[in-house]
């Protein structure tokens, strides 16, 4: 084992050179005495030191090997040097879900006093983060409609530190500008944090757009097969060793190296997935368009999408998701769902399987209704996360849905 391997830190990397597909499956291999294809699984809370001054010396920081895995293991490093070289950063740091990459990311350069300004429109779990965690920590927010640039600039106060958006927004697809509103956050001083989920590393790279940490569910398309949680910041070497790394190693919200493992295997076919759900999202979007049943249909990769011509400057991409409103609210949507038999009812997105999730009633339920109704959430509306099956399966199946509806 290398020893110079230790950490996800900014080394120059001999695969970092090679596109995207290639990145996704060799990057950030550590080969073992063994000489295995499939990268190892290091199931240890642990190490072994031969000597002590040896542990004096890893404990010191003089020797780069690894002290415990909540702080380091190979089979994790394995992950995040994969991720930041998918991503181009510097640095980065996993973490056991998503929630924890965002909560993370937002409190850990924070304290008392700082002021936060975030986009309304975003996964509910994000929304409590922001709207009620922080103030109880004497740290204020604002929360903005992320469309409107004037709102994010007469948000912005001395104290200001950091933006936080989602594009596309969950559940509403819109799409943000992030290279407008990273400028915004540059001249009042702050940072811009971007949970790229619904996006996906394959058609979105918010550091190159002006973002300065880039924050994932890898629970979602990075296993993309409904198995296990993880999550992923993405920054600046500085960033990573001013504000991560001391907060990460104290309070561990820290990635099972076995998750970890199951990342590494999903992210070898993320761009194939993630293409292959695209195109069957933009064919389901064109065929429930003009369907008398919905009333409203929002697909980024189509040209009637508001923000089309931000979609085409920012993304490389549609998306994986689709959303649409049911004509006849709550009791409509229920039997379109309830009507499906491939597309399974589900909270999730991302997935091999194509999941359908009825926002108003379950993530984003929390929410009064005067607030889903500000974010366009009706009681209508589904979102369609488009999985591995057949287009045309998955469009008779929604076509099935829809007669009931
Ligand atoms: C799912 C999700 C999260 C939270 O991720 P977990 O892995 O479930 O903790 C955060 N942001 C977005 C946009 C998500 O979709």
């Amino acid at each position: 084992m290398s020893s110079s391997t230790k950490s996800a830190s900014a080394k120059p990397s001999p695969t970092a050179r090679y596109r995207p597909e290639t990145r996704l499956v060799h990057s950030g291999t550590i080969r073992s005495e063994f000489g295995e294809t499939s990268e190892a699984m290091f199931l240890t809370q642990g190490y072994v030191y031969d000597t002590a001054e040896l542990c004096e010396a890893r404990f010191k920081g003089e020797d780069p090997g690894y002290i415990y895995s909540r702080y380091s293991n190979p089979t994790i490093a394995m992950f995040e040097r994969r991720m930041i070289e998918l991503e181009g950063a510097e640095a980065g740091r996993s973490t056991a879900t998503g929630m924890a990459a965002v909560t993370t990311a937002i409190l850990a350069p924070l304290k008392a006093g700082d002021h936060v300004v975030a986009a309304k429109a975003m996964f509910g779990s994000c929304r409590y983060v922001v709207e009620d965690l922080l103030p109880r920590y004497g740290i204020a927010s604002t929360l903005v409609d992320g469309l409107d640039l004037d709102q994010w600039q007469r948000a912005v106060r001395p104290n200001t530190k950091s933006f936080f958006l989602e594009s596309p927004t969950n559940p509403t697809l819109d799409v943000l500008d992030i290279s407008a509103i990273a400028d915004i956050a540059h001249a009042g001083g702050a940072r811009l944090i971007v949970d790229n989920v619904f996006a996906t590393p394959i058609w979105q790279s918010p550091l190159t757009l002006g973002a300065d940490v880039v924050v994932y569910s890898a629970t979602k398309h990075i296993d993309g097969q409904g198995r296990c949680l993880g999550g992923m910041i993405l920054s600046s070497e500085a960033f990573v060793a001013e504000h991560l790394h001391n907060f990460m190693r104290q309070t561990g919200p820290s990635l099972s190296p076995f998750n970890a493992w199951v990342l590494l295997k999903g992210l070898e076919t993320l761009a194939v997935r993630v293409r292959a759900q695209t195109d069957t999202a933009a064919k389901v979007a064109d065929a429930l368009v003009q369907h008398p049943k919905v009333s409203r249909l929002i697909y980024p990769g189509r040209e009637d999408h508001p923000q089309a011509a931000l979609v085409k400057k920012q993304m490389r991409a549609g998306s994986t998701l689709v959303g649409f409103e049911v004509k006849g609210g709550k009791a409509a949507a229920f039997r379109t769902l309830n009507g499906l038999r491939l597309a399974r009812i589900s909270n999730n997105l991302g997935d091999a399987k194509s999941l359908v999730t009825h926002p108003a009633t379950t993530t984003h339920q929390r929410l009064s209704p005067e607030a889903r109704t500000e974010l366009g959430i009706s009681d209508g509306f589904i979102r369609f996360s488009a999985g591995l099956e057949h287009a045309d399966d998955l469009i008779e199946d929604l076509h099935a849905g829809l007669e009931r509806a």
